[in-house]
């Protein structure tokens, strides 16, 4: 059986993500940090449908804590064969207004964190020359968001890391991609009112949020064999807002 280690799935697109893989047959590690209740419940559902699963806690803005994971995983279960590498902080605010620690907190968990997971799902992928990885970044990395300088600076550092990382692991049959996601009605946008999400709704060409299914599919699609010529690219799933 293939493992598949979610970041970030107690909540929201990684919860939605991880359903979603279970159903393709993963074993699944629902990776949280707070929510652990929520990890609980979405574990006994998986298990329930007859999928593994388990949960792991660990600060993915924890090089040592992200490394524990990943040798236990390699230690129960033999192989890692999917990364996706979701976990995220947002950040709003003018860039003045940011303290030293809270960039130091989006950079480690949403910048470092991505990177050093990659980096440990990778030895044990180039060992096994199997394996695929998936990076969730944002619009916001591809074109930029005002008062959100931050998170962009992360995000858009995911998508580059990831053409790199693909670049680097293709020849060892190992493949990445990046899903950049549009605006989803997730507890990452809490602090925006109503109105604000109603406005950022009616510039959506499909006229609707996006829901973390929506990215939940992409990321399946890339984590099947019948994406197997794709590499190093990155999907955005946002119903047209960016083009
Ligand atoms: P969310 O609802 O706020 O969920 C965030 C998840 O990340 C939670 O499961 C949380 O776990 C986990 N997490 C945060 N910090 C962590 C840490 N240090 N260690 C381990 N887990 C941590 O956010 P979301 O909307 O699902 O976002 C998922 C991904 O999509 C993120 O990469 C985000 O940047 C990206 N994205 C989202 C949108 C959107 O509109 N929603 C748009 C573009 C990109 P705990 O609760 O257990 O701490």
């Amino acid at each position: 059986m293939k493992t598949a280690i979610i970041s970030g799935a107690s909540r929201g697109i990684g919860k939605a993500i991880a359903s979603a893989l279970a159903k393709q047959g993963y074993a699944i590690i629902i990776n949280y940090l707070n929510s652990e209740d929520q990890a609980e419940l979405l574990c006994a559902k998986i298990r329930s449908s007859g999928a593994v699963a388990q949960t792991y806690k660990a600060d993915m803005s924890s090089p040592d804590e992200i490394k524990a994971m990943t040798d236990y995983v390699k230690e129960c279960y033999g192989t890692i064969d999917l990364i996706v590498a979701n976990a995220a902080i947002g950040s709003y605010g003018l860039l003045i207004d940011h303290s030293d620690s809270n960039i130091a907190q989006v950079i480690s968990t949403d910048l470092i964190g991505v990177i050093t997971l990659c980096r440990e799902g990778a030895k044990a992928m180039l060992s096994q020359k199997s394996g695929n990885i998936i990076t969730i970044s944002s619009m916001w990395g591809e074109v930029g968001g005002s008062c959100e300088s931050v998170y962009s600076a992360a995000k858009g550092g995911v998508i580059a890391f990831s053409k790199a990382l693909a670049k680097e692991l293709a020849p060892n049959g190992i493949r990445v991609n990046c899903v950049s996601p549009g605006f989803i009605d997730t507890d990452i946008n809490a602090n925006l009112s109503d109105a604000d999400k109603a406005a950022l709704v009616s510039e959506i060409p499909l006229g609707r949020a996006g829901t973390p299914e929506d990215v939940a599919d992409a990321v399946v699609w890339l984590s099947d064999d019948k994406s197997s010529y794709i590499t190093g690219q990155v999907i955005s799933v946002n119903g047209g807002l960016i083009i």
